[in-house]
């Protein structure tokens, strides 16, 4: 771990990290302590003191020396990643480059800590002012990138941060704690591993000031419970089960292998995976059929052999959980075309698994299963599959798909999500403000408004 500047091992016994694909211990990680835990906040509080301090272009520097240092290092880093979280290779290396990627557009955005307007006889300035120690809260499935998108906007608005990754897949961000000791001066970044215990006592620490949080929508409930008693500030990026939307007049082409892959890529855990495929009635049995025809065709296996497109499920509790909602499915009488193998052996594999138009209020439809399993759906008129669409408590994002721009642009605004991407797969912009509705979220990351929400505002009211 990574606290305040220096590196710190376990004090008690160290947690073990499984290789996804072999079930295999490949490291083990601190379990911290809670005087660690004390030591990474209070050493974040101090080191906030100065680098409060510092001009927005003095962290810009950082930032950039930060993408730089880790960019030095993708192949080692992306190894490691593959290992611990099961992505293919070639994955693995895209989320390091986009960790990188995350903190040069961040360095670059137009964010500014003070606004001035004057009139004749009156000056005001409106400063958006560090709030002081930030708890950075990452899942298993882009550990990398997520903590890209908790350490940029943190540190650019002057704040400290002490970063937990998930118990699940530690080790790449221990180790980009590590490479950025030496970029990054003492305290302003730290890093906590442990167990289910950590995320809680960091939570409720009385110096964290706000908590920046990425996981679940059971977990962020217990977060914001959390921080009702210190009145920490919350963003919560949680749960999706976002619907895609392929209309008529596609291409089909062109539009089916997009919409395969929005939804099966990092074997569908992805909060922003498409979950629910809407196709209308007109081009339905030839979409499933060229949809299951490639469901059909990825290679499966562990992310570190050549040629692999889908690695296992990360870990044994969310492989039960997929695993439990097709048996489930299957058993409720719906029909699958295609059932993906559940191959018997070490590692945590599911072949991408296709449902045959379900029942809306199948579990396979109204829960986010979070793994290489989706519905098509059948749909006739806009009006219906707008109120299917929004029949969620999930509001995070959708995808739309069709040649009429006007229509896919008027259906999108109907659709109560956070972002809708339009003729293209769901993948989110360093610049630009991303969050759920309804029980997908609170609060935005990304762009100036993401940083923003990492200050308190002041203002200055001057009369001359
Ligand atoms: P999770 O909620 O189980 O865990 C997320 C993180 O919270 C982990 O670091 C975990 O150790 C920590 N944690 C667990 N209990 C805690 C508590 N009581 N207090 C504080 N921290 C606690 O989620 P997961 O299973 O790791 O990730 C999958 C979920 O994350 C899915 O629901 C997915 O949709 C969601 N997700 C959302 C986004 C988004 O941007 N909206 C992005 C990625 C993943």
């Amino acid at each position: 771990m990574l606290i305040g500047g220096r590196l710190v091992g376990a004090e008690g016994d160290p947690l073990g990290v499984l290789n996804p694909a072999t079930e295999e211990t490949v490291g083990h990680v601190p379990d911290a302590t809670d005087a660690q835990l004390d030591a990474a906040v209070s050493a974040a509080r101090g080191a906030f003191e100065t680098w409060r301090t510092t001009s927005v272009d003095e962290r810009r520097a950082v930032l950039t020396a930060c993408a730089a240092s880790v960019r030095g290092h993708i192949e080692e880093l992306a190894v490691l990643l593959t290992t611990e979280q099961g992505k293919p290779l070639a994955d693995a290396r895209v989320e390091i480059a986009a960790f990188a990627d995350w903190l040069d557009a961040h360095a670059a955005l137009p964010y500014t800590d003070e606004e001035i307007t004057e009139t004749g006889t009156h000056r005001v300035r409106i400063r958006r002012v560090p709030l002081g120690v930030v708890a950075g809260i990452v899942p298993w499935n882009y550990p990398v990138v997520i903590a890209a998108k908790k350490i940029a906007p943190a540190l650019l608005a002057g704040n400290a941060l002490v970063l937990k990754p998930s118990p699940h897949t530690p080790l790449t961000t221990l180790r980009i704690g590590e490479l950025l000791a030496d970029v990054v001066p003492a305290g302003v970044l730290n890093t906590v591993s442990g167990g289910d215990s950590l995320g809680p006592r960091l939570t409720g620490h009385p110096g964290i000031r706000k908590i920046a949080f990425v996981g679940s929508t059971a977990t962020g409930r217990e977060v914001m419970a959390s921080a009702a008693r210190t009145l920490a500030r919350v963003t919560l990026e949680l749960g999706g089960n976002d619907p895609a939307i392929v209309l008529p007049d596609v291409d089909l082409d062109e539009v089916v292998p997009r919409v395969f892959w929005t939804c099966f890529a990092n074997s569908g855990q992805l909060c922003i995976a498409a979950k629910r495929v809407y196709v209308h009635e007109e081009i339905y049995d030839a979409f499933a059929e060229r949809f299951a025809s490639l469901a059909r065709s990825v290679k499966v296996g562990n992310g570190l052999e050549d040629g692999v497109q889908l690695g296992p499920l990360q870990n044994r509790a969310q492989y039960e959980k997929v695993v439990g909602l097709i048996k489930e499915t299957v058993g409720s009488g719906a029909r699958l075309l295609v059932e993906g193998a559940i191959p018997d052996g070490p590692g945590y594999f599911v072949h991408p698994t296709v449902v045959d138009d379900p029942a809306d209020d199948s579990a396979i439809v109204t829960r986010e299963p979070f793994g290489p399993v989706v519905p098509l759906l059948r749909f006739r008129d806009l009006d219906d599959v707008v109120r299917r669409a929004n029949d969620s408590e999930y509001g995070l994002s959708g995808t739309v798909w069709s040649r009429d721009l006007a229509a896919a642009e008027e259906l999108a605004a109907r659709i109560e999500v956070g972002t809708v991407w339009i003729n293209q797969e769901a993948i989110p912009a360093p610049d630009l403000p991303f969050g759920g509705h309804k029980s997908s979220g609170l609060g935005v990351e990304n762009g100036v408004e993401g940083v923003r929400e990492h200050t308190d505002t002041q203002v200055l009211s001057i009369r001359s």
